[in-house]
């Protein structure tokens, strides 16, 4: 018979990490830029009170655990009480992106069946436009105080602050099963309706204490962390979890996300560590370069949700600014892997250690991968070979919120990226399946050509996408958004291509535009370019 161990059997909840940090960091403090125009201070001690009467006025409010809280807002000390009080009560903690159309927005409200939705000033006229689609909200909240409220309104409302005052606090954090949903987000979903992935205590306490590690975030007590990626963005990327567990200072940057704000931030507030799509290191950069600036404090980013062009890491190591690539899903509470040097690494020079470095990494302990060929074999790990990527593991997705469809293949997560891993387990993306260009039966990369392009001194952002082609099935054009000011032509473009990629890679035309979409999460929107470009005709056509 097995002997079982004599170890006490604590579950692993979300309100244990915020009781951690107000007790062993209590000082510590949260900074805060408000969409009410100030920075608002306090600590940890004051977040874990506000999120206890938060969870006294949603019981008061008719709230239950299980049921769903909605929430459109910013980075915010606010938006970190719902997150805790919510998911700490046995409620789930429901973050909506606010920059969805209206439709989706209603859509994915009417599907969680959000009962409540909390949401920052910024966002009334939205929610005003959403309310009359959504009949099951039983009250909208808005993060503020009653000065701040609508002297009217089309919507009832309620005022946050009010909410809260009216509790004193007194109250214990319930003991929930771990396994118990905690929060949920839905995928920005390029095509058809947005899927929800919906979290358990145990998933995201167990992805917190993975995240904090050295090899992937390394965060620390002695850091300062400041998450450009949004908490509407899958848990912004976890950090509102694992930062209270290191016990390091938080700073939430609110609603003004531009180079000169998020600078800005860095420098009052010593920031070291911070995190973002590579579209806002964008602008950061921008702001930096223009305006001749050096960082004092900030020393390492992670920055993923879609492939960080080589230039920038460049860019931001000639910052003295380390660049950690990441790479992760909604489904997957997002982390999946880092991009870390190993020791056999130290010796390598710094042009080599660069293309480690621009890698999507390796994986946490607990995340499990495969690449596998068209009928689902294995593929080896030799770096070059590049096949569809699976992944398993606790903090993985098993099957989305509300749909009976499995998405599991063999008890594996299809991520709908393709990839190479080499010997040393670093995996590289080369696409996301739909974005790959097929050319005469061939692949082309993507990503490879916009990194490429990215390196061009005169370019500010470049998207290749497949454009149909009479013989080839489809070939790439590279669509660009100049720097300001800067000059640069097709055939000079097309040129800087020699050498660095396989002659029939080159893209087969350039198309200068003002500006590349984005998704709601900050990614270039490639469907909605490719139907802009579903006539072009190429010149090789
Ligand atoms: P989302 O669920 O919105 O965060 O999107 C997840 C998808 O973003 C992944 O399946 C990838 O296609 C893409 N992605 C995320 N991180 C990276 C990265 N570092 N490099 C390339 N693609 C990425």
């Amino acid at each position: 018979m097995a002997l079982m161990g004599q170890m006490m059997s604590a579950p692993l909840l979300i309100s244990s990490i915020i009781r951690h940090a107000a007790r062993y960091y209590g000082s510590t403090e949260i900074v805060s830029r408000r969409t009410e125009g100030d920075l608002h201070r306090y600590t940890y001690r004051d977040c874990e009170l506000r999120a206890r009467k938060m969870a006294q006025a949603l019981a008061a409010l008719g709230v239950q655990q299980g049921d769903r809280v909605g929430t459109l807002a910013w980075n915010g000390y606010r938006h970190l009480e719902i997150y805790y009080g919510v998911s700490g009560m046995g409620a789930v903690c429901h973050t909506i992106n606010p920059r969805l159309f209206p439709e989706q927005i209603a859509y994915i409200v009417n599907h969680a069946d959000d009962g409540y939705v909390f949401f920052d000033l910024t966002f009334l006229p939205l929610v005003e436009g959403v309310a009359p689609h959504c009949p099951n909200v039983k009250g909208w909240v808005l993060m503020s105080d009653r000065a701040h409220m609508p002297a009217e309104s089309k919507v009832k409302l309620l005022c946050y602050e009010e909410l809260i005052d009216a509790q004193d606090g007194n109250y214990d954090w319930p003991d929930l099963d771990e396994n118990q949903a905690s929060s949920l987000c839905y995928t920005s979903g390029t095509t058809g309706n947005p899927k929800g992935a919906l979290y358990s205590h145990r998933s995201t306490v167990l992805h917190s204490y993975a995240s904090a590690l050295p090899d992937a975030l390394g965060c620390s007590a002695r850091d300062v962390i400041l998450p450009v990626v949004p908490m509407f963005h899958v848990n912004a990327w976890g950090l509102p979890y694992s930062v209270p567990l290191v016990g390091a200072k938080l700073v939430l940057p609110g609603p003004k996300l531009d180079g000169a704000s998020v600078y800005e931030l860095f420098e009052q507030e010593k920031v070291t560590f911070s995190a973002g799509v590579p579209t806002v290191w964008l602008g950061l950069l921008q702001h930096v370069q223009a305006n001749n600036l050096k960082f004092s404090t900030f020393r390492r980013t992670v920055i993923g949700g879609s492939a960080v062009p080589p230039a920038m890491i460049r860019a931001l190591r000639a910052l003295d600014v380390e660049v950690i690539h990441g790479w992760g899903m909604t489904e997957m509470s997002p982390l999946g892997t880092t991009c870390k040097l190993l020791a056999k690494h130290e010796e390598l020079s710094e042009e080599a250690s660069q293309k480690v470095l621009e890698k999507q990494g390796r994986v946490l302990f607990g995340v499990d991968m495969k690449i596998v060929d068209g009928d689902g074999k294995e593929l080896p790990w030799d770096g070059k070979a590049f096949g569809d990527l699976l992944v398993r593991g606790p903090w993985i997705i098993e099957r989305y919120f509300r749909n009976d469809t499995n998405p599991l293949v063999d008890g594996w997560f299809p991520t709908g990226d393709v990839a190479t891993i080499d010997p040393d387990g670093y995996m590289q993306i080369t696409d996301r399946s739909k974005d790959v260009i097929k050319s005469g039966g061939e692949w082309i990369s993507s990503i490879d050509i916009e990194n490429v392009a990215a390196a061009h001194p005169a370019v500010h952002m470049a998207a290749c996408i497949s454009v149909h082609h009479p013989k080839w099935d489809e070939r790439p054009l590279l669509v660009v958004v100049k720097k300001p000011s800067a000059e640069v032509t097709r055939e000079e473009l097309l040129k800087f291509f020699e050498g660095k990629v396989a002659k029939w890679w080159i893209p087969d035309d350039v198309a200068f535009v003002s500006e590349i979409p984005l998704t709601a999460t900050g990614k270039m929107q490639k469907l909605k370019l490719r139907d802009q470009f579903k006539d072009y005709r190429l010149p090789t056509a």
